[in-house]
């Protein structure tokens, strides 16, 4: 996705014009130049191309069962991801998202700071700027030297259900075990309401893990079986069968690689789970790739910034210099952030899948209890405003 980003004297243009495509050689065969691409369109991808895209505007201008509800301080919101991913796609000019383009490899750009991107279909692109926003199997993640993520093997039921005369809930997050199922319930509108379930062990071969009513219908039979409160089974039972989705396992970067990994070479870096694949333990995965993009683009917009007040005879390779601290700094304030998440996300994976040796339990919550996770202290971060 090749994204917004000034030319020599950007910040002082008036008027909105589309993003130039020059023509520049690579090896024999000719390739398209952009000065900022941004690879993968979910949520981490589009949020930052919005995210610069709106900075350039502003220069314009316990036990088995338990049970235990955080009431909704604030803004803590739950958002249907497909809304979210519209909204964040409307408001990027036509043209600026290239659909159906596939990275398979990345190379070094031996004439900048930047690199060479190969396309599935054996095209080349340059960017000065690489953001690698394209999840867990990340091919930017890759050239930066990181390891492959994780898989841990669990079976997770999402959906929707609409309630057509309003529900009665609060505005909380109920977050439920019962037996070996861990259950949560959000509220998104007075009708709409989220959840999802935890699953021991995906339903048996013989039902087909895409006949997605089939699997709710396992799902309730054993919530069922181990007496789930009736309440939970109604949602799980009326929900929408469009809205279901189905994973049976989960991606994540160990902590210490988040702490320790090189996020960085030259001006190409990654964002979202590309960074920090978390899995869905503590439901921040998402949130944190929103602030990454704000915090990229804060961070490079000020490298645009100082590069223009350096004037327009400044050398490319000085500019370059720039926007690479500029990442550089991106990375310093949000590894601190995604490092606690990854954290705490690693340790409640691991009391919900692994079953911990009493002490590697009581560790483990001794953690949880400093990082606040109870509270849900985690949500509420300010990473600043654009
Ligand atoms: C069961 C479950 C529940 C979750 N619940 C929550 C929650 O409640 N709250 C929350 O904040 N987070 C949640 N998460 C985490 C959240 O889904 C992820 O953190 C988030 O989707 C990551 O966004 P992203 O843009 O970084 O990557 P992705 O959403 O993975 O998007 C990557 C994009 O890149 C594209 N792509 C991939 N490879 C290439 C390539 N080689 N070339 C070009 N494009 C490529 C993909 O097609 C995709 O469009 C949950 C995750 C799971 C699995």
């Amino acid at each position: 996705m090749p994204a917004p980003a000034h030319g020599r004297g950007g910040r002082k243009q008036r008027s909105r014009r589309p993003r130039t495509t020059d023509q520049v050689e690579v090896g024999m065969a000719e390739a398209e130049a952009h000065s900022i691409v941004i690879v993968g369109g979910g949520i981490c991808g589009l949020a930052t191309a919005l995210a610069l895209h709106r900075y350039h505007d502003v220069w314009q201008q316990g036990d088995r069962t338990s049970r235990e509800k955080v009431p909704v301080r604030t803004e803590l919101r739950c958002l249907n991801r497909k809304d979210m991913i519209e909204a964040l796609a409307k408001d990027i000019p036509a043209g600026m998202i290239r659909f159906g383009c596939r990275i398979a490899a990345i190379d070094a750009d031996p004439s900048s700071h930047g690199a060479v991107l190969t396309m599935a279909d054996g095209t080349t692109m340059k960017a000065k700027v690489l953001i690698g926003c394209e999840g867990t199997y990340s091919v930017v993640a890759k050239y930066l030297g990181l390891s492959p993520v994780r898989t841990i093997p669990r079976a997770v039921l999402r959906g929707f259900t609409w309630f057509p005369h309003g529900h009665s809930f609060e505005n909380e997050f109920l977050r439920l075990r019962v037996g070996d199922f861990f259950i949560g319930r959000l509220t998104i509108t007075d009708n709409l309401v989220h959840f999802f379930i935890t699953m021991p062990k995906p339903p048996t071969a013989d039902v087909s893990t895409k006949d997605l009513k089939k699997v709710r219908d396992v799902a309730l039979k054993e919530m069922q079986d181990v007496e789930c409160p009736a309440e939970i089974i109604d949602i799980v039972r009326d929900s929408d069968p469009e809205s279901l989705n189905f994973v049976t396992e989960f991606w994540y970067r160990p902590p210490w690689e988040v702490i320790f990994g090189s996020f960085q070479k030259g001006t190409v870096t990654v964002a979202g789970d590309a960074m920090h694949a978390m899995g869905p333990f503590i439901g921040q995965g998402g949130s944190a790739g929103l602030e990454d993009a704000v915090v990229l683009a804060r961070s490079l917009a000020r490298a645009v910034e100082d590069a223009d007040g350096a004037g327009k005879d400044a050398p490319a390779s000085a500019r370059e210099k720039m926007i690479g601290k500029a990442i550089g700094e991106y990375i310093r304030e949000r590894r601190p952030r995604v490092a606690l998440l990854s954290l705490e996300s690693f340790i409640m994976g691991a009391l919900l899948v692994r079953s911990p040796s009493p002490v590697a339990k009581l560790a483990c919550v001794a953690v949880l209890i400093l990082l606040g996770s109870k509270s849900l202290r985690h949500a509420y971060y300010d990473c600043g405003r654009l």
